[in-house]
């Protein structure tokens, strides 16, 4: 079968996908938000300051793809409903196809929206079902958990790269024909050498269009946040991991987080008529512009010594170039005239 579809379904197999039968954050691997309340934080100012750009309509939607255990959300609300007409104005819509993930993500969001008074949070399995109206949208490591395509060159043309069984275990081979002419035929990879391995990821352009499309119509911005390169490029990013640790991408499908780097490039292109794709920057500097340092410094004036050495280490963490701050690359999509903060 191809990468894609070997992927789809150790990730989302309705009885044995990896996202559909467990909560992996935490003990598979962690992410920026669990690091850190701060992240979402941040991004709640983030969002608030966008739906201040887009002349503070009465009604809005704000979305969260892929949540997790909806900690971002949760502290983008705490920091976002002080801006008044804000909570009243947001319907909530979460994009979640794990059913275990949902239960974590409902827990966690009651007391805040109860709290803040914010209209009952829905949860919808798809970007095609989000309602009309301006958008704001926040993903984080979201995308790099869509299935993508992989090909590799072989000395007659570019192949879709599959999985087969052999010798009676799993294994990479490149499928039995070539791929039509013209199709990877970009003239960066016209001269690949053999072997070379190029990635697509037609789930994230779909869903990247789409939210450009309703956001080029209604007005909105979409934040993206992932591990990834901002220029597209040949290369094998396909990685598997469990308890913390790398592993091999075929062992045991269905038992680790399957995930490839996210192409930046390819996101911003979807970009139309109507939208802006500002140019991606680092996880480190947007956070940093976004204030962190002097968020951090607040927090840790009414912390004890240990949470102050904990509230230390979480910005280090999230923005050194050894840690999360390179790697990970931040894109805003805008409706025309936004000038998203932090970029
Ligand atoms: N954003 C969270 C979680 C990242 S893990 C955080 O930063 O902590 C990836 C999330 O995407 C999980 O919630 C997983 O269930 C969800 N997910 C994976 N594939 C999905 C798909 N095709 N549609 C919707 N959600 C998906």
């Amino acid at each position: 079968m191809p990468v894609a579809r070997f992927m789809a379904l150790a990730l989302g197999h309705p009885d044995h996908g990896y996202y559909i039968s467990r909560d992996p954050l935490g003990t598979d691997f962690t992410t920026s938000p669990e690091i850190s309340q701060m992240f979402g934080e941040l991004i709640g100012a983030w969002v608030a300051d966008v739906w201040h750009q887009i002349g503070s309509p009465v009604s809005f939607t704000l979305v969260e793809l892929g949540p997790g255990r909806a900690t971002l959300m949760a502290d983008a609300l705490r920091a976002a409903s002080g801006q008044p007409g804000f909570a009243k104005a947001a319907r909530i819509q979460m994009v979640e196809t794990s059913p275990v993930l949902t239960r974590v993500q409902q827990a966690a969001l009651a007391p805040v929206t109860q709290k803040y008074s914010y209209t009952e949070p829905e949860w919808l399995s798809s970007v095609d079902q989000l309602a009309d109206g301006p958008l704001i949208v926040i993903a984080n490591e979201f995308f790099d958990a869509l299935p993508i395509r992989q090909f590799v060159k072989t000395d007659d043309g570019w192949r879709e790269h599959c999985v087969v069984e052999a010798d009676g275990a799993l294994a990479f081979a490149p499928a039995p024909a070539p791929l039509p002419d013209g199709l990877m035929l970009t003239q960066a990879l016209r001269d690949a050498p053999s072997g070379t391995i190029a990635e697509l990821c037609p789930a994230a352009t779909a869903i990247t269009t789409e939210l450009c499309q309703r956001i080029a119509n209604t007005s909105g911005a979409a934040l993206i946040i992932d591990y990834g390169y901002t220029r597209s490029a040949a290369g094998d990013t396909l990685q598997a991991m469990r308890g913390g640790e790398f592993v091999p991408v075929l062992s045991d499908p269905g038992s680790a987080d399957i995930t490839a780097h996210v192409d930046f490039q390819a996101l911003g292109e979807c970009a139309g008529p109507g939208t802006t794709a500002h140019p991606p920057t680092t996880q480190g500097q947007f956070l940093l512009q976004l204030g962190l340092a002097q968020r951090a410094q607040m927090l840790a004036q009414t912390a004890s010594p240990e949470q102050a050495t904990a509230i230390d280490a979480a910005v280090h963490r999230l923005t050194d170039d050894d840690a999360m701050g390179t790697l990970f690359k931040v894109l805003a999509i805008t409706a025309g005239r936004i000038e998203p903060a932090g970029f």
